[in-house]
């Protein structure tokens, strides 16, 4: 299936690690173009000299989106590169375990760090995506639905990204639009391997907890497996889906306990 995404250009937030990373190499073997907007220099430095050392169809816009300015610059430098801007992917972030414990000093970090960034992107990309009639997708989390304890803060942004996805697929119907989320459960990213490392006394018992606790296959989902799903949404191939939350995750969220 062709997903048309030639010669369209995507900005990836963490494009350059784990999910996002998926993200972004599959948009180039589409065809597309991406900016990714992120802090991590190397980890970008490293998938640039892989992909594309001249820089063509993929470039980088460094620095931590928690500070606004580092938003709209990575707007403005999208489209002084490439000249337009048909997609905004939502999927930076970190599960910070700002929980009740923490107070209100790490709960109000963690908001501006999970949060604020995505409705600037937005709010910066939006007179670019009116031109192209852009997608937009915000990569939330199980958590938004289920809770996973300690992490207040964390919880909280990833439900208000659902709020929002419901909010602006309303707000820019107009404009032609699409806005949808994403939810992942569990995959195996430097994110969760740093929490699975630093949480656990014994990480590997842990991780093999989760696993069978995973209905279909009793694996965790791929990151790639994340970035088809974002990817169509990206695409024309979606062209009457708005407003939809996603959840490629093997059931995990859904189906019978019994099955597990
Ligand atoms: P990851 O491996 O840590 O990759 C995220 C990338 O985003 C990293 O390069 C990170 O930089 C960057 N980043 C984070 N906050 C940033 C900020 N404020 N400014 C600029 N760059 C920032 O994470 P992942 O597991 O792929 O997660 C991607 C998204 O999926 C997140 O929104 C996460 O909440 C969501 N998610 C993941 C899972 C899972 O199982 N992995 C489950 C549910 C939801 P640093 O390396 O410097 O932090």
């Amino acid at each position: 299936m062709d997903l048309e995404l030639k010669d369209k250009v995507y900005i990836v937030t963490g494009g350059s690690k784990g999910i996002g990373e998926a993200i972004t190499r599959m948009i180039l073997q589409e065809g597309g173009k991406v900016m990714i907007a992120t802090r991590s220099k190397e980890a970008t430095s490293d998938l640039i000299a892989e992909l594309d050392p001249q820089c063509n169809d993929l470039d980088a816009s460094l620095g931590d989106l928690s500070h606004l300015s580092n938003c709209e610059q990575a707007i403005s430098n999208t489209v002084s590169k490439f000249g337009r801007i048909d997609g905004v992917v939502n999927n930076a972030g970190l599960n910070d375990g700002a929980g009740l414990d923490k107070g209100p000093e790490a709960f109000r970090r963690s908001i501006e760090i999970n949060l604020h960034h995505y409705y600037d992107m937005v709010h910066y990309a939006l007179p670019h995506l009116k031109e192209t009639q852009g997608s937009i997708v915000n990569v939330s989390s199980k958590v938004a639905l289920t809770g996973q304890g300690s992490t207040s803060g964390y919880a909280a942004a990833k439900g208000a990204q659902l709020a929002l996805t419901r909010e602006w697929a309303a707000d820019l119907l107009a404009f032609g639009i699409r806005v949808n989320a994403v939810l992942p459960a569990e995959v195996m990213t430097p994110l969760y391997r740093k929490w699975l490392d630093n949480s656990f006394a014994d990480p590997a018992a842990k991780e093999a907890e989760i696993v069978q606790k995973i209905p279909l296959g009793k694996r965790m989902t791929t990151a790639d497996e994340i970035a088809a799903m974002v990817v169509f949404l990206l695409s024309p191939k979606s062209a009457h889906t708005t407003g939809q939350f996603m959840m490629p995750d093997g059931g995990y969220v859904h189906l019978d306990r019994s099955l597990t």
